[in-house]
């Protein structure tokens, strides 16, 4: 790989990095995307260009606002380094339009993924606009490349399985179990992963959601009645799916 190609790869992912963090906060208070500018939300200071530039404005500013010091949170430069990262490591070999269209399905899951995993975490949400933009890549591939009954009874098997499932709960507790967020999350990764794909994720993310719950609870860090928010659990699975197919593979094998 030639220094260009780290220089832009980098570059394209550490400006969508900033783009992303500024989605994180917006999409859950309603906030436009692109207006207004970005600004501190301590202090409500519109953010000058120089003090916006990703990773290094942090560094510069030693993580506190120019105006009212008070501290930037460090997900800021760390979501910027990922994406940076990860588009650097997408990034592809040589500009032929399959090679483009590669990096741009890849790492508009990544963006979205990432975006998804930090508001369910902080605001226990799974926005719509968020599965919609998910829905529409996935199925625009799929149709493309698949055929129609692995993302179908793929996408099916997501909503029915998990929708029945809570709500049987629903009868046995008066409780949800899962939230419809979740559900539709799971039919929208079944395009893509098709039905044993989708069956796979669905299995290990309650199996990871109610081993993390319980050691939580067990250090009493959550409360047995409280809700935790299962979207996490469901993306980094899907991640792994997506991003290192050969993880499940070996996994599978050793049992
Ligand atoms: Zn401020």
């Amino acid at each position: 790989m030639d220094y260009a190609s780290i220089f832009f790869g980098v570059s394209f992912g550490l400006i969508f990095g900033s783009f992303l963090n500024a989605l994180i906060y917006r999409i859950p208070k309603g906030i436009g995307i692109f207006l207004p500018r970005s600004f501190c939300p301590k202090c409500e200071k519109t953010i000058p260009w120089y003090e916006n530039i990703p990773v290094l404005s942090y560094i510069f500013l030693r993580g506190a606002c120019s105006n009212c010091k008070n501290p930037i949170p460090r997900q800021y430069p760390i979501i910027e380094a990922i994406t940076g990262l990860a588009s650097y490591l997408l990034w592809p070999k040589n500009f032929e339009i399959f090679n483009i269209l590669n990096y741009a399905f890849y790492f508009s899951i990544f963006c979205i993924f990432i975006t998804h995993f930090l508001i369910d975490l902080k605001h226990k949400i799974l926005p719509n606009i968020l599965n919609l933009y998910l829905g529409i890549i996935f199925l625009t591939f799929s149709i493309m490349f698949k055929n129609w009954q692995f993302w179908l009874y793929g996408s099916l098997i997501g909503v029915l399985f998990p929708l029945s499932v809570t709500w049987l709960f629903y009868l046995a507790k008066k409780k949800e179990g899962l939230g419809m967020g979740d559900i539709k999350l799971f039919g929208i990764l079944g395009l893509h992963l098709g039905p044993m794909g989708i069956i796979q994720n669905i299995f290990f993310s309650c199996l990871g959601g109610s081993l993390i719950g319980f050691f939580l609870i067990l250090i009493n860090k959550l409360k047995r009645e409280s809700e935790m928010p299962f979207g996490p659990f469901i993306i980094l699975v899907a991640s792994l799916q997506i991003f290192f197919p050969k993880f499940f593979e070996s996994f599978l094998k050793i049992f």
